[in-house]
């Protein structure tokens, strides 16, 4: 690191737990974002500043008016903007040194693959249950750690399946893919705009305690928030034997998943 870098990232480097070694790892990693919306917006804003020196930015969406209540990264004069491309833009501002890719498309199949297998670690802050499960089955075909939230009206929760670990859970095995379940969408149906906020920089924290090897992230724990009371649960869940998207790993499952406090 250069005089620069050392006065950026002093905060940091304070820290007994981090210290020069485990900013040099946010340096050299990779992150993927799947959506630069709500959750999105706050995450790559804590990524970039932090100094995560490589970060994709994927979303196919782009900037309108009823976006910029909450989606943070993205401002009026951009409405109209590729979100990923306005995000890419805004970050750049913030910290000239984060390598941000923008990638203005829905990411699955082969895009998906490909993009999951050259990031140290993937950020699910997506909208949809099909890009979620997308996303699991791709970490756990790389084994890369997922660090996954949702917010809606008032409800916002936030989980970490490192899926380098024989033993973690997946997505998958918390939510299994259910054709009944209906979707709730912060386009339809509302969100209170400082509750993406709180879960979108709670998954920038588990990711750079993840990528930096500090600290106890929240796997096997889902962290769950009632903004209306504001009241956090913790709910518990192991690995699911009977998965079908994490039972070929191997190593040993523990049991079924507990039930969850929210289903999106
Ligand atoms: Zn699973």
């Amino acid at each position: 690191m250069d005089d620069q870098q050392l006065l950026r990232y002093a905060r940091h480097i304070l820290l007994d737990e981090f210290g020069i070694e485990a900013q040099e790892r946010l340096l050299a990693a990779r992150v993927l974002i799947v959506g630069a919306g709500g959750l999105g917006s706050p995450a790559a804003f804590y990524l970039a500043s932090s100094g995560v020196g490589h970060i994709v930015l994927a979303d196919d969406d782009e900037v309108e008016l009823g976006n910029l209540q909450r989606q943070i990264l993205h401002t009026t004069d951009r409405i109209g903007w590729a979100k990923a491309e306005s995000g890419r833009h805004m970050l750049a501002q913030l910290n000239p040194e984060a390598r941000v890719q923008a990638l203005v498309r829905r990411l699955d199949g082969e895009a998906l693959a490909e993009q999951v297998a050259r990031a140290d670690l993937v950020l699910d802050c997506c909208d949809n249950f099909v890009t979620r499960h997308a996303v699991n089955r791709a970490c756990v075909a790389q084994r890369k750690p997922l660090v996954s939230g949702a917010a809606i009206r008032f409800a916002g929760q936030v989980s970490v399946f490192d899926l380098r670990l024989d033993d973690a859970p997946c997505y998958h095995c918390l939510f299994p893919e259910a054709d009944d379940v209906e979707e709730l969408r912060c386009a339809t149906t509302g969100v209170l705009a400082p509750l993406v906020g709180i879960v979108g920089s709670m998954q920038a924290a588990e990711a750079i305690k993840v990528l930096a090897g500090i600290g106890e992230p929240l796997v096997g724990r889902m962290l769950c928030l009632d903004a209306l009371t504001m009241q956090w649960n913790t709910v518990r869940f192991t690995r699911d034997p009977a998965c079908p998207v994490c039972g070929g790993r191997d190593g040993q499952g523990h049991g079924g998943p507990t039930a969850a406090c929210l289903p999106n």
